[in-house]
């Protein structure tokens, strides 16, 4: 008895030591597959009506491309059952757009030449987050900034912010700040001199002065390096036709730039700072707005980049003084644009890289698209600027400029063709960027 009682005991506690065994095992499980439903990334797929290549500008009809996460999983005839689809049927769908030549902080509207004296770093920084979604609302899923005068550079707290999830915007690779001469295009004191600001680190007068800008922004985290070859028309002091910094103070900034990994932009509007950011070996001349034959032969010979921004410098010319530019600043805008054209046709006579950039307000971002075709260049040419080449010259290729299995799914689509007309480029109706939707109207038109 004893012993058999000791047995049925025994025997009582392995089947409820088994039992408790099992419902540990299925609890495990249980939680095993919820943690894989979790970690599974969302999956869902686009209906594309029509979808351009943009390498070829060819288009393929009725195309499914299958979202996994933020990424493009595959681009096929069909979706996969049970996955969610985003009908895009009546739309042609694109890369999602990048702006080269942006300035992301502060009011935008406000072209005064001491609007940066008036705003701290902290409103100039929350400005750029109410500028970043106007720029994603018109279908800018990345965009290179191109120099700033923040001290504190909200710029790269934005970049880093935007990757970290904490704000939404545009994938960012930015520059740090202007690099450039004293009473240069980039110095941002514009008071009397007896009023003067204390010197800031941007200010490089020679060629060691130079090195120690470029420090300082790789230092603090840039990505690119920001020189001002020319003077410039949005200031009340400097004549964009004469070269500021010297063909070797740039030189050295691209020496000590490379060699630290990063890349260089130059500010060149004049003929021979143009010609000598090219012979220093910057990366992309912005603007080149009085490129000659020479300067143009140089930058085909060197493979180095344009981004012409052609409608910053018209549309200057209409709002003029309205937005509290100076009357020089107007002045210089009008006279300068006579330039554009001739120079924006040498360009594309010698086959130059072109990548998209706007340099101005994000309201009329896409206006870019109708200049560069309305100046020659093919309604694929101004889409390819905004796409394959701006993920080129920002060395994104692996992740942005195309949609292709592997990329970000940074998608736009527009009604319409934008190869017959290149406007329709100027109403997204669809924006996702890294598998997020941003906007979709395509609903609402429903
Ligand atoms: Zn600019």
């Amino acid at each position: 008895m004893k012993i058999g009682l000791k047995t049925g005991i025994g025997r009582g506690l392995f089947i409820a030591g088994l039992f408790a065994f099992f419902l540990t095992c299925a609890a495990k499980e249980a939680s095993a597959q919820s943690q894989m439903a979790e970690a599974a990334p969302k999956r869902v797929a686009i209906h594309a009506g029509r979808l351009l290549d943009v390498r070829t500008g060819s288009y393929a009809t009725n195309v499914f491309i299958v979202v996994e996460g933020d990424r493009v999983a595959s681009v096929g005839p069909s979706a996969p059952p049970g996955v969610p689809v985003i009908d895009l049927s009546g739309q042609t769908v694109l890369p999602g757009l990048t702006d080269c030549h942006a300035h992301i902080l502060g009011n935008l509207k406000d072209e005064s030449p001491s609007a940066s004296l008036r705003i701290s770093s902290p409103m100039g920084a929350l400005w750029g987050v109410h500028n970043l979604q106007i720029w994603l609302d018109h279908g800018f899923t990345s965009l290179r900034d191109a120099g700033e005068s923040d001290l504190a550079y909200g710029q790269l707290a934005l970049r880093d912010a935007i990757r970290q999830g904490l704000v939404r915007g545009p994938r960012i690779v930015s520059a740090g700040n202007f690099v450039s001469l004293t009473g240069g295009h980039g110095d941002a004191d514009v008071l009397s001199p007896d009023q003067a600001l204390a010197r800031r680190p941007n200010i490089a007068n020679s060629i060691d002065e130079v090195s120690d800008a470029v420090r300082h922004d790789m230092k603090y985290g840039a990505d690119w390096i920001k020189l001002m070859a020319t003077g410039g028309v949005m200031d009340p002091y400097s004549d964009y036709r004469f070269e500021e910094l010297s063909e070797a103070q740039m030189a050295r900034a691209v020496e000590v730039a490379h060699r630290g990994g990063k890349h260089v932009m130059a500010h060149a509007e004049g003929t021979e700072g143009i010609k000598a950011a090219v012979r220093a070996g910057v990366d992309s001349i912005e603007h080149g707005t009085m490129l000659d034959e020479e300067g143009a032969t140089l930058m085909e010979q060197r493979g180095t980049w344009l981004v012409p921004t052609l409608y910053a410098f018209q549309r200057g010319a209409e709002t003029g003084t309205s937005l509290g530019a100076d009357p020089i600043m107007a002045e210089k805008d009008k006279a300068i644009l006579s330039g554009q054209q001739p120079a924006f046709e040498r360009a594309l006579h010698h086959h130059l890289k072109i990548a998209y950039g706007t340099d101005g307000d994000p309201d009329y971002s896409s206006k870019e698209f109708g200049s560069l075709v309305h100046g020659g260049l093919s309604p694929l040419g101004a889409i390819q600027a905004a796409t394959v080449n701006a993920a080129d010259l920002l060395g994104r290729s692996h992740d942005t400029g195309t949609i292709e299995s592997g990329k970000f799914a940074d998608i736009v689509a527009v009604s319409g063709d934008p190869l017959q007309d290149i406007t329709v480029m100027e109403h997204v109706a669809f924006v996702m960027k890294g598998g997020e939707v941003i906007k979709n109207e395509t609903l609402a038109a429903k």
